[in-house]
């Protein structure tokens, strides 16, 4: 076993650059990508994965993100137990219908059987509102905010994905409690402006704002809001994260309910809402390249590396001090910045192994350079490469990585709206499905009719690809919708038809293939 992990090991530190490019091998590549960056480790329980001090630093910053503004909005911290008894976990049942398939049970300790098994939560509603009902008695205990910071199971049978679609994975998951359902919609819709905010300025990438469907909403829910993001290698929607209002279905079986101001007993109006790690995956396709990690600069562990470039007859000593002096200006100007002096590697392959990483910024410091007082600045989303005064470093980087957000937010956001089609017939809809679009159609809002348009998409996906003879990866898989965007690209004309079965449009519809 030694000598095989020594060979492993050998090989993987061979295994430098990206082998597939992002176009032709989407998944592939994704997955080299993701270990070779050193974000994720793959683990023996298929499903689960490890995260790594790289793309956990993201989690963290995601935290620091939303943590601040949910505390602002009323919402405090907790933890509850991650067990669920099946009693409990039935209760409602839309909901437990919608779980059933996915809940992963505790059934032994040691040998010896549990006399009832017990769940894993798959979410916590049904763990948290029992405490609730004990918790809420008059109108005075409301609202009641809570949130916590947990990991969740889902025994998912879709192939997993990291990130993306994992049995076991990080989120937060809010829990609110109100008096009125207008209090409960208010909460629903700033958490949602949350999620986008935190996609946009964090993650630099731009999401649609909806509802979703019957079809798709949360089981148990009266509403599901949801922020949707487009992936252009292989034009598949992503569901970013999801608010809910619950009305009162859960209070009803949970019996949370409250005295009102007249006396009289009201159920309690509630909200749920969650943001996972996914994220993390939807930013990796996005913004990453065939030379491996982009990382937006604000969620990069190390923002600036500095590359000092030495050649033996070079005063290396010279270069070295000079670059210490740049890594000391940038620490101090609050930039996470990282001098690479290792000796025994040359500077080409310190290029490739900070761009694998996705470090926003290098900077290299060669002889010549510091001459002249200069380094070189060379960005890695766009490969723009520039020469800097040294003595202005400290105050340009900054204002160079928040460029360099900006830019990637605008460049996703233009390749999302060339690839948001709209089609108002059926052959319209899967031509510009086929082609790796996202689509808004007229629609009619009936779920029956999400049901057939899903079941036909599949059908006609799977003939294209028959005829085709080969698999190609984005002509898989039935489409959906991913929602009903609160601003439509245009709005719905009076008479409009359903794209699908011909009946009266009612709303305008996003469709897509998805994760
Ligand atoms: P839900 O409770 O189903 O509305 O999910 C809340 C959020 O968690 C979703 O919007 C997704 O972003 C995320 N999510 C759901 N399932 C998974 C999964 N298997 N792996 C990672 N994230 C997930």
């Amino acid at each position: 076993p030694q000598a095989k992990k020594t060979e492993e090991k050998k090989e993987n530190a061979h295994q430098l650059g990206i082998e597939y490019t992002k176009e032709q091998n989407f998944s592939k590549w994704y997955q080299q990508v993701i270990t070779r960056s050193e974000m994720i480790e793959y683990y023996e329980i298929s499903g689960c994965y490890i995260l790594r001090p790289l793309s956990y630093f993201i989690w963290e910053s995601i935290q620091n993100f939303l943590d601040p503004r949910f505390k602002k909005n009323g919402v405090s911290n907790c933890y509850f137990p991650m067990f669920v008894s099946e009693a409990a976990l039935s209760k409602e049942k839309d909901h437990i219908a919608g779980f059933a398939p996915e809940v992963a049970w505790v059934t032994k300790s040691g040998k010896t059987n549990l006399p009832e098994p017990i769940a894993i939560r798959p979410t916590s509603e049904t763990i948290m509102y029992p405490s609730y009902a004990k918790w809420i008695h008059s109108h005075r205990d409301l609202p009641l905010c809570l949130n916590q910071w947990t990991n969740v199971v889902r025994w998912e049978f879709k192939h997993p994905t990291p990130f993306i679609r994992t049995r076991e994975f990080l989120w937060q998951e809010g829990h609110t409690a109100h008096a009125t359902t207008e209090e409960a919609d208010v909460m629903v819709l700033s958490i949602l402006d949350y999620y986008a905010d935190c996609y946009k300025e964090l993650l630099a990438v731009p999401v649609i704002k909806g509802r979703k469907s019957e079809e798709e909403k949360f089981a148990g829910a009266n509403y599901t809001t949801t922020v949707e993001l487009y992936v252009p290698s292989n034009g598949r929607g992503i569901q970013g994260a999801t608010s809910h209002q619950l009305g009162q279905n859960f209070a009803k079986m949970f019996d949370v309910w409250f005295e009102d101001k007249a006396g009289q007993k009201q159920f309690a109006w509630q909200t749920s809402w969650g943001f996972s790690t996914r994220s993390i995956g939807a930013m990796i396709m996005v913004h990453s390249d065939d030379k491996g990690l982009v990382l937006p600069p604000r969620v990069a562990q190390i923002q600036v590396v500095i590359v000092p470039i030495t050649y033996k007859d070079d005063d290396s000593n010279t270069i070295l001090a000079k670059a210490e002096e740049v890594y000391n200006s940038l620490k101090a100007a609050g930039v996470r910045v990282f001098l690479d002096d290792r000796e025994n590697y040359n500077p080409g392959f310190k290029y490739n192994h900070w761009e694998l990483r996705g470090v926003p910024i290098r900077l290299e410091l060669g002889k010549k350079d510091i001459e002249k007082g200069e380094v070189r600045m060379v960005r890695r989303d766009n490969g723009d490469k520039a020469q800097m005064k040294q003595e202005d470093l400290a105050s340009e980087i900054p204002h160079m990585l928040n460029k360099i957000h900006n830019d990637m937010y605008e460049r996703a956001l233009k390749t999302r709206d060339e690839h948001m089609k709209e089609a108002s017939t059926w052959e319209q809809f899967m031509e510009a499905l086929n082609a790796k679009n996202i689509v808004q159609t007229p629609w009619c809002n009936v779920q029956e009719c999400e049901k057939k348009a899903k079941d036909k998409s599949k059908e006609e996906s799977l003939k294209i690809m028959e005829q085709a003879g080969e698999e190609e990866e984005v002509l898989t898989g039935s489409a959906k919708t991913l929602c009903l965007p609160f601003q439509p690209q245009t709005p719905l004309v009076a008479g409009e038809k359903c794209f699908h079965c011909g009946e009266e449009a009612k709303i305008k519809a996003l469709w897509g293939r998805s994760y």
